[in-house]
């Protein structure tokens, strides 16, 4: 069974489609916490959970009476019938971390649908959770922005971290760019060393790096660091447009 959390219809506001109009489709759970980005957030229950900007997608133990449970691709396929979309769309699957329904069947036929009808499929994954390339072909057509976590996540490196998942992602494919979030801190803390050691698994997919924050003000306040970061590396900048526009709304 899998989880849906949210969808709308709007623009890409991260990495290298920025701008683009796509589908969101945020599924519910992840493999992960990400406490280190300190965003909180109230629970249908009354509970302050911490996480990140996207906590509510995550924590199944306080959100999950929110989230609809699916039991067929169809009912994923009919959101697009709510929306006027244009013949051919991306469809964003996002999270929590999508990858953690990689071998579901209802998840498998509604990938094959999206992309047998000329949808072009784009993953935001945190990089860590592989796909059976072999099995379902599908994800040959797809594309991942690989938003691998870095130190400032706080989560664990060897769980953050997969250097055979990041190769297998990248080179499989479609296509692959990763998306860091990096905040003013943690480029004074040599943040950079971190990125290299990850690019070291797939050295010629190209990075995209972004501001940090669940706010405008917060997306705001890292924004001139990260461009100087990104001029000295040669990385490119991307901004998080959603949040600048629209800031702490959902859904948009
Ligand atoms: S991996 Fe992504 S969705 Fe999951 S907790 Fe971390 S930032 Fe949030």
């Amino acid at each position: 069974m899998l989880y849906l959390v949210e969808h709308f219809y709007s623009i890409q506001g991260e990495g290298k489609y920025t701008g683009r109009p796509s589908l969101f489709i945020r599924l519910g759970g992840c493999n992960m916490k990400c406490e280190g980005f300190a965003c909180t957030e109230t629970a249908p229950d009354g509970v302050e959970v911490l996480g990140c900007d996207t906590v509510y997608a995550v924590n199944k133990e306080h959100f999950s009476q929110n989230w609809v449970p699916i039991n067929k691709a169809t009912e994923l396929l009919s959101i697009l019938d709510l929306y006027e979309l244009p013949d051919a769309v991306d469809v964003v699957l996002t999270g929590g971390e999508p990858l953690i329904y990689a071998n579901d069947f209802i998840f498998i036929e509604f990938l094959n649908e999206l992309h047998n009808n000329g949808h072009r499929i784009c993953f935001e994954t945190n990089g860590s959770l592989d796909v059976d390339f072999k099995k379902y072909p599908v994800y040959k057509e797809c594309i991942f922005a690989l938003s691998v976590k870095l130190s400032n996540s706080k989560e664990n490196l060897r769980k953050r971290v997969n250097g055979d998942v990041i190769y297998s992602l990248a080179t499989n494919s479609k296509e692959a760019f990763f998306k860091f979030s990096i905040d003013e801190e943690s480029i004074n803390l040599g943040l950079e060393v971190e990125i290299e050691d990850i690019l070291i698994h797939s050295p010629k997919t190209e990075v995209y790096c972004m501001p940090v924050g669940g706010s405008k003000a917060e997306v705001e306040k890292n924004t001139e660091p990260l461009i100087e970061f990104c001029k000295a590396k040669g990385y490119n900048f991307s901004d998080r447009l959603h949040i600048r526009i629209w800031d702490q709304n959902k859904g948009v």
